[in-house]
């Protein structure tokens, strides 16, 4: 369904990023907008379970995340003030066995850093300062041109979408 499609992506976030990566897979263009000047990440840490992990791993980023990350043995659960976890729960080799990839843990800022790369050795298009606005709810998404461009959307600038970026059919 994707396949010869050029589709906009509002925002370089952690999930903005992975879309852009599955849908370049399944043979896209994929152009995303990021309004601000880079890609960035703010926060701490993220916690990636098996689920999210599989997905990722298909998109080739297993390699990338197991270089950054770490693998929790349990998560404790204190009651306010208590000495003892009320609950604890197995992670580690539990997780190997029961779902076949780990649960980890990782920096927000190293994820986006390795989703990026990503993007970029499947020559997705990231135009950083560039807003993609809605004007009318079902018709059209206008997404003015960067005022500064990454990857091919510095000879490509965006222009106004004729597909909505979000609403692909
Ligand atoms: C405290 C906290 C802890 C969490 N912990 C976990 C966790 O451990 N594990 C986990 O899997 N998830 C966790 N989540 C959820 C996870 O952070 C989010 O699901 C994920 O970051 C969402 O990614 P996103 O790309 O949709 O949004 P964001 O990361 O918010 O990115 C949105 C991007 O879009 C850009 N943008 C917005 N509007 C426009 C526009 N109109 N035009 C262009 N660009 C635009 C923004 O500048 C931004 O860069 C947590 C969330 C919170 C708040």
């Amino acid at each position: 369904m994707a396949a010869g499609r050029t589709i906009y992506i509002a925002g370089a976030g952690i999930a903005g990023m992975t879309l852009a990566l599955a849908l370049a897979k399944f043979g896209a263009t994929v152009v995303v907008l990021e309004r601000n000047p880079r890609v960035q990440e703010v926060g701490a840490g993220l916690q990636i379970s098996p689920n999210a992990r599989r997905v990722l791993n298909q998109l080739g980023l297993d390699k990338a995340i197991t270089a950054r990350s770490f693998e929790p043995q349990a998560i404790d659960v204190y009651p306010y003030r208590a000495s003892r976890p009320v609950v604890s729960l197995e992670l580690g080799a539990v997780m190997h066995q029961r779902y076949g990839v780990p649960y980890a843990v990782m920096h927000r800022a190293d994820l986006a850093d390795a989703l990026y790369r990503a993007c970029k050795r499947f020559a997705i298009s990231t135009c950083c300062s560039a807003s993609a606005a809605s004007t009318r709810p079902a018709r059209r998404t206008r997404a003015p041109a960067g005022r500064r461009a990454e990857g091919t959307c510095a000879r490509r600038r965006p222009r106004t979408a004729r597909r909505p970026a979000l609403q692909g059919r």
